[in-house]
């Protein structure tokens, strides 16, 4: 079993600013995380850096991605493709971006929240 990093990380104004600037997708609005609880979306396992969604991205499949390191102050966000596999035909699409370590968002067990039923 799979556990989902605990990392959690706090967006300075900079990154938030960039992040704002980035372009978005024909349709227009631009959806949010929310700020207030940014907290790694990667498994457990080794990564060389923490990721999370921000915001949806320039295109139809891309988001944007906030990424840091434990090393406070060392983070920046990609608009990156992504990952969408799913389990089963009729399962969730993984929303972490594409080619990302270790397993796909459905296939980790969140330590903090109950694990939905699949
Ligand atoms: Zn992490
Ligand atoms: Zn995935």
């Amino acid at each position: 079993m799979t556990f989902r990093c605990t990392s959690t990380c706090e967006i300075s104004d900079h990154t938030f600013r960039w992040a704002q600037r980035l372009p978005c997708a024909d349709h227009g609005e631009v959806d949010w995380a929310f700020l207030d609880d940014l907290r790694c979306v990667l498994g457990g396992g080794e990564h060389e850096f923490h990721a999370t969604w921000l915001r949806s991205g320039s295109e139809l499949e891309r988001d944007v991605y906030l990424c840091w390191l434990d090393n406070p102050g060392m983070q920046w966000v990609v608009d990156a493709e992504v990952c969408l596999k799913t389990r089963t035909r009729l399962g969730s699409a993984c929303t972490i971006y594409k080619g990302h370590p270790g397993r796909c968002e459905w296939d980790c067990a969140d330590t903090e929240a109950a694990v939905r039923p699949a």
